[in-house]
């Protein structure tokens, strides 16, 4: 059994909902096939979100973006998207043991965030005492101590950014690679080096980093900068072209190397932001109706 649709949209974080809302006022067929995973589930509450001047938080902001895709009868379905392949000009899409035949897919599958090894992580974001994007929060953590944790060769640009809001940073570096440029520039801003190799620890307020010495640092905010769990989440079947971090490379409608499969968000390359990924979503979604056929309306009766 194979359900024949417009529009594959594989995740429902931000920039998927938003592509099929678009879609569905296009009057396009679409389906939403979802892990259930997005990145904006951390957030406590986002203040540089268009349009919420008291803030949101991250699921309050995927509830009201599902409920405005579900207004326009977006199909959503909960679900992982294993293969995507290519049949003809258009594609079969698997998910759950369901099949849909779609003459466009638009991937947002996102990234998964590697967070530390500790069983505590998520408390901690939920509290704001571990934050995972400066470009997001770095405002309400603006005179703070505030740490970075993370390789030697990552941590010194971040600190070096995150001088400009408060004059407390410290370096944590899980490894002793510390011959950077960028260290000896946060350090020259005013930003303290602790030693490499210590522990994070959380009190259910606080994070505090335990030196391999035995001193202990209490910090407001820890930014770890560990990267992604082995780059974007990508159904198999597809050969695409990435930068070095594995991120998709797009063309200006956010269409990737093969004709009529589109990514947006996250997975692509750039700056990871909700505005940015509804952006994405609102260009790919206008492409790809633009590209499907024309379908004329009937006269209304009477
Ligand atoms: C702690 C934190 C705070 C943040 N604060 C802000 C902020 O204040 N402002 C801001 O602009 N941004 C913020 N961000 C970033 C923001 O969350 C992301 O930019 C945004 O969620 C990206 O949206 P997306 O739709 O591309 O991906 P996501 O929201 O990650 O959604 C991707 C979805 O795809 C699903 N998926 C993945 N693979 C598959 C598959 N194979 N099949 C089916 N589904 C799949 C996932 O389960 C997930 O539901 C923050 C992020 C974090 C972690």
């Amino acid at each position: 059994m194979i359900q024949d649709i417009d529009v594959a949209v594989v995740g429902g974080g931000p920039a998927g909902l938003t592509a099929a809302t678009y879609l569905r006022r296009f009057l396009r067929s679409v389906v939403v096939i979802d892990g259930g995973r997005s990145r904006a589930r951390y957030i406590p509450e986002s203040h540089n979100c268009p349009g919420f001047p008291q803030g949101v938080s991250g699921t309050g902001l995927l509830r009201r973006m599902r409920e405005q895709a579900e207004a326009f009868e977006v199909e959503i379905t909960t679900g992982h998207v294993d293969t995507i392949v290519r049949e003809g000009e258009g594609f079969v899409v698997t998910a759950a043991g369901r099949r849909w035949r779609a003459r466009k897919v638009i991937l947002a599958t996102g990234l998964a965030d590697r967070l530390p090894e500790v069983p505590w992580a998520e408390a901690a974001i939920a509290c704001g005492a571990l934050r995972l994007c400066a470009i997001c929060d770095a405002y309400e953590a603006s005179d703070q101590a505030i740490a970075v944790y993370g390789p030697g060769a990552v941590i010194g640009g971040h600190a070096a950014f995150l001088r400009s809001y408060s004059a407390r940073i410290a370096l944590l570096p899980t490894d002793a690679d510390l011959a950077h440029e960028a260290i000896a520039q946060a350090q020259a801003l005013g930003a303290t080096l602790l030693p490499p190799g210590g522990t994070l620890e959380f009190d259910g307020v606080h994070c505090h980093y335990r030196t391999p010495d035995g001193g202990v640092h209490r910090f407001d905010t820890v930014y770890p900068y560990l990267g992604y769990e082995g780059g974007p989440s990508l159904p198999t079947g597809l050969r695409l072209d990435s930068d070095d971090s594995g991120a998709l490379e797009v063309d200006a409608h956010q269409q990737t190397r093969v004709p009529g499969l589109y990514a947006v968000g996250d997975v692509v390359s750039g700056l990871n932001q909700i505005s940015v990924a509804v952006g994405h979503a609102a260009i790919a979604a206008t492409h790809a109706h633009n590209a499907l056929p024309f379908v004329p309306r009937a006269a209304a009766p009477g």
